[in-house]
């Protein structure tokens, strides 16, 4: 999957707290894509006909892999003692790449370093997923954004009532 729909679901799903949670599930859910391909894309200006350095390979697996990620959520939550939540939209962002990427391109490594049975996935890059894709996410934004809107009329009508309330008595 592209990586601001990424950052979009997780935000939508680890983020709902209030908008500091938001911010942070937004950029753990692109932080995979973002470590593995940032660096690179940094330091070379782009990259041209999918051509990366082995690192980026290299990175790539570590950023990919719910082994990895579950060792740092267990460490995350023996130092806070509480769960980390937010970073469950790291989790969330290796899940949807397993069906999403074709063992040719970037293939997701969920197990490594552990031998990992590569999934031979639906490219994301085909409109046959960026729309309905991104459909589903601005769907799902505006139901949330509406919810919201009317628990905050709701909250300023009680409010008012209890307001007029009060100076009655
Ligand atoms: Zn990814």
């Amino acid at each position: 999957m592209d990586v601001l729909a990424h950052g979009l679901w997780g935000s939508l799903f680890f983020g709902r707290k209030n908008w500091s949670t938001a911010v942070q599930a937004f950029l753990i859910g692109m932080a995979p894509d973002l470590l593995a391909f940032g660096p690179f894309i940094l330091l070379n200006g782009g990259f041209r006909d999918m051509h990366f350095a082995p690192y980026v390979y290299q990175s790539y697996n570590v950023t990919h892999s719910l082994v990895v990620w579950s060792v740092l959520a267990a460490a995350l939550w023996y130092f806070r003692g509480s769960f980390p939540w937010v970073f469950g939209a790291w989790a969330l962002h290796i899940l949807c790449d397993i069906p999403l990427h074709e063992i040719s391109f970037f293939p997701t490594p969920y197990l490594w370093p552990l031998p990992t049975p590569f999934v031979n996935g639906f490219p994301w890059g085909q409109p046959a997923v960026m729309i309905p894709n991104y459909s589903a996410l601005l769907m799902t934004y505006l139901i949330m954004g509406f919810r919201r809107y009317r628990k905050r009329a709701n909250q300023r009508s009680e409010n008012k009532t209890i307001g007029t309330a009060s100076s009655i008595e």
